[in-house]
């Protein structure tokens, strides 16, 4: 059985507590794509956790963690990861790598901040953790396989053909240091030693574990919104974040699918730049940045201050859609209790016309929100674990939204915590 966890909107939903939440009820946890640029938020008996590049999985000693090829994978930060985790008491997770992920290296690192400075104020947010460069490698096909770091002539002859490219960006477009192969190659070569007992052929092992019936979960980074083909375009990220992507990034069979759960928050936000139509401003968001998730909306990886606006049922609509959701999960509930109104944002009005489906960046960046102000329930829910027993305005609310992002709200989360979830 294969499902998978996924965003529905900017990233940031709260994906990080659901899947540690299922991991519990699965063998196998699966990163598809991205890599130690964002961060899943783990809380449970040993305290609270960052997660970057470990699947969410690691905190339960019964399931085997994946990295699949479709992720960058960072060696030094995986290294520093897992040292974090056991430092804090958890058990050395059970960890496989795809001999054919391709690694992301310093130099990527590198040309993401000298791009970013490049670009000044038109920047992206990027957060600079090499994603970017990273992805573009692959496809120029100069990036370096996991395997071919296995032996040192392949990886020197592949970092030199990296190199006679990048040289001269580096030189004539960035002007700043050029790469070292030697030293490159002698560094890499070393860091895929300390993790080679963990790389093998991970799509063999997950087409077997297919084949016994075990409970595979794909967790997906980011949300549709950042999607390079499906999401608001260029403020995406380099991979695709889509559940449909998720059987590539991982390699497994398209149709083992069973169930994929979108997450979407009850409120929205967003780190970086680009349109966000139902984006809060001044003091009623800085209520609700101060009052989101465990410790406010601050950047997972960053720090930064999230964005932060009330629901937008259009892109919502669209981020379950394109991840072919089954179910959908809203988290955060219990951040809405302080509210005499909530909006919903049902449509938005691009040139006089009101528009329903979610459009391309251009038109996405006239669009105003047109909304329906719903009653507060003004009370703290937290704590309470039936359906039935959240105030009739707060299922007001759920219901409204289940209507309009056309997908069944089968989770509502309602704290942080492990076991402060509602199932319906
Ligand atoms: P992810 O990248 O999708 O995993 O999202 P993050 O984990 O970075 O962000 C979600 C934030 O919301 C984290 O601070 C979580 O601890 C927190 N969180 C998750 N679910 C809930 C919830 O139902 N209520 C509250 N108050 N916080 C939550």
């Amino acid at each position: 059985m294969v499902r998978a966890i996924v965003g529905a909107n900017w990233g940031d939903e709260g994906k990080g507590k659901i899947t540690d939440m299922l991991a519990q009820e699965s063998d196998i946890v699966v990163r598809f794509q991205g890599g130690a640029n964002a961060g899943h938020t783990i809380i449970n008996q040993y305290g609270k956790f960052a997660l970057h590049l470990l699947p969410s999985g690691v905190c339960h000693q019964h399931v085997v963690n994946v990295i699949g090829p479709g992720v960058a994978l960072d060696i030094e930060a995986l290294l520093n990861e897992i040292k974090t985790i056991t430092d804090r008491g958890l058990p050395q997770p059970k960890l496989l790598i795809s001999d054919r992920a391709q690694v992301l290296m310093e130099y990527h690192v590198a040309f993401d901040c000298y791009e970013e400075e490049r670009l000044g104020k038109a920047s992206f947010g990027s957060t600079k953790s090499g994603i970017a460069p990273f992805y573009g490698d692959k496809y120029m096909k100069i990036g370096v396989q996991l395997c071919q770091m296995l032996d040192k002539e392949i990886l020197h002859a592949r970092l030199e053909n990296a190199a006679r490219l990048k040289n001269a960006m580096l030189e004539n477009l960035y002007h700043k240091p050029l790469m070292d192969v030697d030293q490159l190659t002698e560094k890499y070569y070393a860091l895929a030693q300390q993790i080679k007992p963990m790389i093998c052929d991970v799509a063999q092992y997950l087409h077997r574990a297919v084949k016994e019936n075990k409970r595979i979960l794909l967790e997906g980074q980011l949300g549709t919104l950042r999607d390079p083909d499906h999401g608001i375009f260029p403020f995406t990220t380099s991979s695709s974040p889509l559940a449909g992507f998720g059987m590539v990034g991982a390699g497994l069979p398209p149709t083992a699918f069973e169930q994929v759960i979108a997450v979407t928050k009850a409120y929205s936000s967003c780190v970086g730049a680009g349109p966000f139509t139902t984006e809060l401003f001044g003091d009623e968001a800085e209520e609700l940045r101060k009052r989101g998730g465990d410790a406010g909306e601050y950047g997972a990886k960053t720090g930064r201050p999230r964005r932060v606006g009330w629901f937008d049922a259009v892109a919502t609509r669209y981020g379950c859609m394109m991840q072919g959701a089954t179910d959908c999960v809203m988290t955060n509930l219990d951040v809405l209790g302080y509210l005499d109104e909530i909006k919903v944002c049902v449509a938005y009005e691009i040139d006089g016309q009101e528009v329903r489906d979610f459009p391309v960046t251009p038109l996405v960046e006239k669009a105003k929100p047109r909304y329906v102000t719903l009653p507060g329930w003004k009370q703290d829910i937290r704590g309470i674990t039936r359906y039935e027993d959240l105030p009739e305005k707060c299922r007001q609310y759920v219901e409204f939204i289940e209507k309009e992002i056309d997908c069944p709200l089968t989770m509502l989360s309602n704290g942080p915590k492990r076991e402060e979830i509602i199932y319906r």
